[in-house]
């Protein structure tokens, strides 16, 4: 049998969330992709000479229309998928930031995800697909209770 080993791969990117105020509750930003099929935080590969922050902002901004302002770092996750036209395997690190919200509109994002959405943190907790961006979104969601109660 002729079956070659998948090559490996390296990527980093760096995303956000963003949130605002509304009524006393926070709500934060999730975006679908792969027609609607998942609902992630906004993210992107990180591009030379960028810091993982300009990365974040810059990623948020486009995916969700939004500009933010860091207010600290949620940490970061690691998971590994397959690139099947490459016949590579991908381990792929993702940074994480706390933004708050500043100007822009959810109207606004691009065409890289099929729909950016503001969601009270609870529903976006139940909505988002991938374990690792909910373990970011505890965090964060944790922190925001924090900041709520100070
Ligand atoms: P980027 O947004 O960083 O430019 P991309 O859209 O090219 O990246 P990913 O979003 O990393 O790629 O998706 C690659 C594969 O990993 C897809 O099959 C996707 O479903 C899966 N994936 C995406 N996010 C996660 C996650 N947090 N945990 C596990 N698998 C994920």
């Amino acid at each position: 049998m002729n079956t070659k080993p998948a090559s490996l791969k390296r990527q980093i990117s760096s995303g956000g969330v963003i949130f605002r105020r509304l009524d006393g509750a926070y709500e934060v930003v999730l975006v679908s992709v792969r027609e609607g099929r998942y609902w992630c935080l906004p993210k992107g590969i990180i591009d030379k000479g960028e810091t993982p922050e300009q990365t974040a902002l810059r990623e948020v901004r486009e995916e969700s229309g939004l500009t933010g302002k860091i207010i600290g770092g949620l940490g970061e996750i690691t998971y590994w998928y397959y690139i099947k036209g490459e016949n590579t395997k991908c381990r792929k690190t993702v940074h994480f930031f706390l933004m708050e919200y500043v100007s822009g509109s959810t109207s606004q994002h691009d065409r890289e995800v099929d729909e950016a959405v503001w969601f009270p943190v609870e529903e976006a907790l139940e909505k988002i697909s991938f374990k690792g961006d909910r373990q970011i979104l505890e965090k964060a969601a944790s922190l925001l209770r924090e900041m709520g109660e100070g």
